[in-house]
């Protein structure tokens, strides 16, 4: 059974005044405890609306998402159910999860206290994270980036989640950080039994520490995978131009690809295939209908 099970999930940003943007349009996603996967794309493709829905941040306007066997949404939810405690964010701006103005072990017993837990202490936590014990009577600002989210990271898994989500939590990190960060939220996920649900626009980290990637493009899955399978053999012409968008580090001086053209306004998204304008594939069919939802999403592969 799924930790995390997201059934056709759509939620539409609602401004006055102006068209509703349906910033994910019908996606589904599965996350098994101890599991971890990386959902990846563009900025703007909808990745944190779907992880915000999924910790009840956002209403969801359709669809379906159950975690731990417990139906979770309801559509129109605005407040944070108290059982969503077990789902713990950490955010690009570790200021998103830390309050600049506590001492970071204070912030830590609050995620102690919430999981009941009397025998853990902050310090504890903090060199579960590779940072000392003593640094607990310090503010955030006193630290770097890379151990502010580490800091992000213990507060998190203090509360003891089942599901840990990540949204871009390394992308505002120098590249020597990033993998280190990375590689640490998964290994801590891991241990504890817990999901992890990774989310980042960089496919090359990623595919470090997940075991199985969903690629989202505007406000859909159209593709999802085990890691070595979409790394070796991406099907969707939109994950393989992802891969080539990606710099060689095998020294053969393989320059990447950019991806043609921009992320089109989800607003006003293209018919039928929603890549359809920018895929080198395309077909008659492709601007006219939409390809089914499955493990390719794409008229190239269409369903047995
Ligand atoms: Fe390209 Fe058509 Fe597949 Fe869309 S459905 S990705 S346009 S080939
Ligand atoms: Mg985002």
């Amino acid at each position: 059974m799924s930790l995390l099970s997201v059934d056709d999930l759509v939620v539409d940003h609602r401004t006055p005044g102006r068209p509703a943007v349906r910033a994910v349009a019908g996606a589904s996603l599965d996350v098994a405890a101890g599991e971890v996967v990386g959902l990846v794309g563009e900025s703007g493709c909808g990745k944190s609306t779907l992880a915000r829905a999924v910790c009840g941040l956002t209403a969801a306007t359709g669809g379906a998402i159950s975690f731990e066997g417990g139906q979770v949404t309801r559509l129109g939810l605005r407040r944070r159910d108290p059982e969503l405690t077990r789902i713990q964010m950490v955010f690009q701006d570790p200021y998103a999860s830390l309050n600049p103005r506590r001492r970071i072990g204070a912030q830590i017993a609050d995620g102690l206290r919430t999981a009941g837990d009397r025998e853990t202490t902050p310090g504890g936590m903090l060199e579960r994270v590779g940072l000392p014990a003593a640094m607990a009577g310090r503010y955030p600002h006193e630290f770097s980036g890379g151990q502010r989210q580490r800091i992000a990271i213990a507060r998190a898994l203090a509360a003891r989640p089942s599901l840990l989500i990540g949204d871009e939590p390394i992308s505002a990190l120098d590249a020597s950080a990033q993998a280190q960060v990375a590689t640490l939220m998964r290994n801590l996920a891991v241990e504890s039994g817990a999901g992890l649900l990774f989310i980042s626009h960089d496919l090359s980290v990623v595919r470090l520490i997940a075991d199985r990637i969903a690629v989202m493009y505007l406000g859909k899955i159209v593709e999802t995978g085990p890691t070595a399978e979409i790394w070796a053999a991406p099907r969707h012409p939109y994950t393989q131009a992802l891969l080539r968008a990606i710099p060689e580090p095998d020294g053969l001086g393989t320059l990447p690809e950019e991806l043609p053209g921009d992320v089109p306004d989800p607003a006003d998204p293209p018919s039928g295939c929603r890549f359809h304008p920018r895929c080198p594939m395309a077909m008659d069919v492709c601007a006219k209908e939409e390809p089914a939802p499955g493990p390719v999403s794409c008229w190239l592969y269409p369903p047995a």
